[in-house]
């Protein structure tokens, strides 16, 4: 079996790995129909997030069970199935609180760009499908095992209803998503904050009313003019740097909400500034098992198509050009077909 490696700062090979077999009872073998290079992923491939040596990448993953392990009850070999980046067990007291990413015997999926993958804890993690997806559902699917699960976390924890004002802070992947969560939680009116413009009309067709093109503080003035002085309702971090972090709380209304669902990188708060902001702030990587059986209907029914983010698709033995496109900003997200 071949999957793609990071050797160290923009150097990802495709070369042979171990093909993974069942190690504990409780795995899953899943044959991958699609993965894909996440935002999360350009940290350490820039160089700005230390790597132990060459180590496999990707951790987001669907695709078809071709074995399980003899404790493993709730998926069977054939079915289309869906799982998150932490795999969890769905039943200690975190997961059934909703945050099955903080499960106390979670374990990190972290090499899905390959053509197999072992799942630790098949039955709390994976989902399956009602039957096998055509081909062109599989990219929704797909976007469903992190970026959509993220952005509608980002609403969830920012207490997006009907009616409200919703702020966007970030136009990758999971920005862009968070906008076509908030719409379809009933926002009334959602500001996406974006400079590109491919990005801009994704954000838009997913149901974005404003664009802001400001940053920093000019975007912060930006949102208070847009809110009659006020703030918004519910602001959505989906980057995870102190600039975007700030401009996040510095946007929300007194008594408002504030997600953060961006990777924290060098961000540190103020204690009197978060006090005298008045706001609530809810965040952390994302449960995205909670959510995995709402957002797989939602697909299911064709009522979303978050698979739209992925602007490049190439097969995964060119999964270095894949991880170049979005490095450079030239493809908001590359899906990779074994
Ligand atoms: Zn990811
Ligand atoms: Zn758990």
């Amino acid at each position: 079996m071949r999957g793609a490696v990071l050797y160290g700062p923009r150097d990802v090979r495709f070369e042979a790995r171990e093909i993974p077999t069942i190690t504990k009872p409780t795995d899953a073998i899943i044959r991958i129909a699609a993965t894909c290079v996440c935002g999360s992923d350009l940290w350490p491939y820039r160089g700005l997030q230390a790597t132990n040596g060459p180590s496999p990448m990707g951790h987001e993953y669907c695709g078809v069970v071709e074995q399980v392990g003899s404790d493993v009850r709730s998926v069977k070999p054939g079915q289309f199935v869906i799982g998150s980046f932490f795999a969890s067990d769905n039943t200690c007291p975190n997961c059934r609180a909703g945050y099955q990413s903080s499960c106390i015997n979670r374990e990190f999926v972290g090499t899905a760009q390959a053509s197999l993958l072992r799942v630790p804890l098949a039955d709390g993690t994976l989902v399956a499908t009602p039957g096998i997806p055509s081909a062109e559902m599989i990219p929704d699917l797909l976007a469903l095992s992190d970026v959509m699960g993220t952005g509608w976390f980002a609403a969830d924890a920012a207490n997006v209803k009907p009616g409200k004002t919703v702020v966007v802070v970030g136009d990758g992947a999971v920005g862009l998503l968070a906008v076509l969560s908030a719409k379809q939680m009933g926002a009334d009116r959602i500001l996406a904050m974006s400079r590109h413009e491919p990005r801009q009309k994704l954000a838009r067709e997913f149901g974005a009313t404003h664009i802001v093109t400001e940053r920093g503080d000019e975007g912060v003035a930006r949102i208070n003019e847009l809110t009659d002085g006020i703030g918004a309702d519910s602001v959505l971090e989906c980057v995870g740097t102190q600039e975007s972090m700030m401009q996040a709380i510095r946007s929300a209304r007194r008594g408002g909400y504030v997600s953060f669902v961006g990777v924290p990188h060098g961000v540190q708060l103020d204690g009197e500034e978060l006090f005298y902001a008045h706001v609530h702030l809810h965040g952390g990587p994302a449960p995205v098992r909670r959510f995995l059986p709402e957002l797989i209907k939602l697909v299911w029914d064709g009522k979303i198509n978050p698979g739209k983010v992925f602007d490049l698709t190439l097969p995964l033995d060119q999964v270095a050009e894949g991880y170049r496109a979005m490095d450079e900003r030239r493809a908001i997200k590359t899906l990779l077909r074994p």
